[in-house]
């Protein structure tokens, strides 16, 4: 019997409808059930039952007028889910799906996320269900002066540090930074990912995907592999997907294939990064629009898809859930080594469960996905001492600290009896940090 499955039940009952943060949950509290073996006289702290519950949660109204003079009107959220070690930390999402479940979903592992990077930064999430695909760039400003209207009265630069999530670049960005100075008449590093003239961190950009690839390389190495001469898929063509390709490649994979919400292109003399940075930093146009530059690759309607694409690595940077059982079959099947997450839990437990059964190095987002909020850190520290560092600086504490990562969750996990199960490493680790600062600073 599972000592968790009273706080499982209760969490399920408190947030019957929230699928995605269900799915968080349970994954960690999974994961939980060996360290109250070990300690069990942490039931009595309460702190499992205190750390499932955000802190606070704002859902506000975002009105605004589009180019059509019709007023528009969609949903902001933040969901402020731990503080115990800093300030609430994490990126907006603007996407058509996003909800409560998965803002509370991305804020939950924000918070174990931002632990694992030793910098203190607490865990946060927001976002909205606006979709900026299509919309002129005067909609996109207009609509981020709206959201941050109301968004500027619950963050701060010792509050609550947002950044960029999916559909959030440095172009949303300077809109909100813009409109948070107008209103509070105040220049402080309250948002990261900003612009590199005005208070952005050089690397921040690549960091996510430099940082997954750094972990991997860790992790690789450590199981006597490495990059070199492996196929390598990556799902997605946004932030993440395209840094990852750069570094991935320069480590000595090839990188055969890319996707966007559409479809995958898959070229079997490597991706052309230049062509999909200028498709899709520049031109914000659709992946399917590769092969009128390059005939030779070809275009598979259907971004799922991409996983049977037989490959040695497999690095998912594209959304939630977008790995399911048959993929994570099919990844096996070919013979797959290694698999890390560049998006927010990109697998589905099913998918987990058979990589892992499978003996596939699976290296978890809340951990591989880490070195963008760590550089995030990274920005809030060089604002505060009001210096910047060089890219090199910045990408060379960026790789110690993924390094760290690595060695902290596989140390974690052996130390509790299960050596390479990476998901129960970071889960514990972040916990055990958290739960540390919660415990000290009472109810
Ligand atoms: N959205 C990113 C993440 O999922 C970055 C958050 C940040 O930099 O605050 O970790």
């Amino acid at each position: 019997m599972k000592k968790l499955e009273y706080i499982k039940e209760a969490v399920i009952a408190r947030n019957p409808n929230d699928s995605e943060f269900l799915q968080a949950v349970e994954e960690v509290l999974d994961s939980l059930e060996l360290v109250v073996e070990k300690r069990p006289e942490l039931l009595k702290t309460g702190v499992i039952e205190r750390i499932v519950e955000p802190e606070r949660q704002i859902m506000f109204r975002v009105p605004w007028v589009d180019d059509n003079g019709i007023i528009q009107v969609n949903r902001g959220f933040r969901v402020q889910f731990n503080s115990a070690i800093g300030p609430y930390k994490g990126g907006l999402r603007f996407h058509p799906s996003v909800n409560l479940s998965i803002i509370k979903f991305l804020g939950f592992e924000q918070t174990f996320k931002n632990a694992l990077t030793t910098l203190p930064m607490g865990g946060g999430k927001g976002g909205c269900d606006f979709d900026p695909k299509g919309k002129s760039d005067g909609e996109i400003m207009r609509f981020c002066q709206s959201f941050m209207m109301e968004l500027s009265k619950h963050i701060g630069q010792f509050t609550d540090v947002p950044a960029g999530d999916i559909g959030v670049g440095a172009r949303e960005i300077g809109y909100l930074f813009g409109q948070y100075k107008k209103i509070k008449n105040e220049y402080t590093g309250v948002l990261t990912g900003k612009g590199l003239d005005w208070g952005g961190s050089l690397a921040r950009k690549e960091a996510t995907g430099y940082g997954l690839c750094y972990l991997m390389d860790a992790m690789l190495k450590d199981h006597n592999l490495s990059f070199e001469g492996k196929t390598t898929v990556i799902s997605g063509s946004g932030n993440v997907a395209i840094y990852a390709c750069q570094k991935a490649t320069e480590l000595g994979a090839k990188v055969v294939a890319m996707s966007d919400s559409g479809g995958y292109i898959y070229d079997e003399n490597g991706i052309d990064l230049a062509l999909i940075k200028e498709l899709k930093e520049v031109k914000r146009a659709r992946i399917s629009e590769y092969v009128n530059t390059v005939p030779t690759a070809s275009y598979t309607e259907g971004c799922g898809n991409i996983w049977n694409v037989a490959c040695d690595i497999a690095l998912p940077c594209a959304t939630q859930n977008e790995l399911d059982e048959t993929g994570a079959k099919t990844l096996v099947n070919n013979g797959c080594l290694a698999l890390g997450e560049g998006a927010n839990m990109p697998c589905t437990p099913k998918a987990i469960e058979v990589l892992q059964s499978n003996k596939v190095l699976y290296a978890p987002g809340k951990a591989s996905n880490a070195g963008g909020v760590a550089t995030s850190g990274l920005e809030m520290t060089q604002n505060s001492i009001r210096l910047s560092w060089t890219f090199e600086e910045v990408d060379a504490k960026l790789k110690e600290i993924m390094v760290t990562i690595y060695h902290d969750i596989s140390q974690t996990a052996k130390e509790f009896g299960v050596e390479d199960n990476f998901v129960i490493g970071a889960n514990i680790a972040g916990f055990l940090k958290v739960a540390n600062a919660m415990i000290d600073q009472g109810v």
